[in-house]
């Protein structure tokens, strides 16, 4: 049996900025991944300059893209479209780099390990029968184990909340370095993004509330987005099949922690309610988790920012407005 004061299960930002923030409390930790790292993970790759900050990336290794103005374009519900370029500070990564980074910087014990079965035998967490530890932390993401055994019942997902989302990164010459987003394009009940990387990679994908799809698939709005993306000459050539994957966006918080037990990230379905935003509260919800365990602060994640949108000054406030207007969010915050 190999013993901890924590395991975490999970080596995405989530799990990873918990480590780190352990550490510096001087606590033993265990990252358990059902992956290898680096490993392939399904995300645009946009980092606002609060997660900048909060990792402290000047010293950050890999590629990296600052975004100084971005391109909106919005479709009324009679599909006219209305764009304009807000000014911002926005930046690009790519996941399998970043979350590597994060979790050697973590300076955790790692193991590739798919968890499987938890339980819970005389206030210790023992998982598939090899690993013992008092503190058991959830970030695993939409399907974290620790969800599953000990939140499902306490804190349902509820369907309303789930998007689904489509997408691909490839290496590209691109032309245009800048990042565009497209709302509600033929009625997508979410947006499509054109994301460039540093170092010759492209990004591009959609997300959508699953539940307010109609009678088009997310494929066909793919399709179709691919095609557009030709038309305006913002890709050439396209040969690459899409990966799809779906999280949570968040609901009002609930029950995030259970005795010794917590979920963080989108395992806790933090990501914001407006642009489906998860990498910073992910990294805020790990960060406060390990004080929840090293300083036993309550565990509350309701101060960890529910909208993205305030990060795009005026103009991004008056596309929150419009996509509430045109009731793509289901929540009225
Ligand atoms: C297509 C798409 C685009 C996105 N774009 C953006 C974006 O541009 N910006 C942004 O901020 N957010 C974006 N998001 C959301 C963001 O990716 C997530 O919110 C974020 O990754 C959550 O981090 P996490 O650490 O909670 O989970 P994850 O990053 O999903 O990490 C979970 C880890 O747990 C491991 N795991 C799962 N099950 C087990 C198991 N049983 N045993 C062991 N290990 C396990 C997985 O291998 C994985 O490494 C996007 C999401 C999608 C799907």
């Amino acid at each position: 049996m190999i013993k901890k004061d924590v395991i975490i299960i999970g080596g995405g930002p989530a799990g990873s900025s918990c480590a780190l923030k352990l550490k510096e409390y001087g606590f033993d930790t265990l990252i358990l991944d059902k992956h290898e790292f680096p490993r392939l993970k399904l995300c645009a790759g946009w980092i606002t300059p609060r997660v900048y900050q909060l990792l402290n990336m000047d010293e950050y290794p890999n590629g990296i893209i600052e975004f100084n103005r971005m391109h909106i374009h919005y479709y009324t519900n009679k599909n006219k479209e209305i764009k304009f370029t807000t000014k911002t500070k926005q930046y690009s990564i790519r996941r399998y780099e970043f979350d590597h980074w994060l979790l050697k910087k973590s300076g955790s014990d790692f193991m590739v390990h798919e968890v499987k079965k938890i339980e819970q035998i005389d206030g210790y967490y023992i998982i598939d029968d090899k690993f013992q530890s008092k503190y058991l932390v959830g970030a695993g993401g939409t399907h974290c184990p620790v969800f599953r055994t000990f939140f499902k019942e306490i804190n349902p997902r509820s369907k309303d909340y789930q998007i689904g989302a489509l997408e691909i990164e490839f290496p590209y010459e691109y032309t245009d370095r800048d990042c565009y987003l497209w709302f509600c394009e033929n009625s997508l009940p979410g947006y499509s993004w054109y994301v460039p990387k540093e170092n010759g990679y492209l990004n591009i994908g959609l997300g959508a509330f699953s539940h307010k799809l109609g009678d088009k698939s997310l494929k066909w709005h793919f399709d179709y987005f691919v095609e557009k993306l030709k038309k305006i000459g913002l890709l050439k050539h396209f040969d690459h099949e899409p990966k799809g994957h779906t999280y949570y966006l968040r609901e009002p918080v609930k029950k995030v922690y259970y005795n010794n037990a917590c979920i963080i990230g989108d395992s806790a379905g933090l990501a914001t309610k407006d642009l489906g935003e998860g990498i910073g509260p992910a990294i805020e919800s790990g960060i406060k988790a390990a004080s929840w365990i090293a300083l036993k602060k309550e565990l509350d994640l309701s101060d960890i920012p529910e909208l993205s949108i305030y990060e795009f000054g005026l103009k991004g406030k008056i596309i929150y407005y419009l996509l509430r207007i045109y009731n793509m969010l289901s929540i009225n915050p």
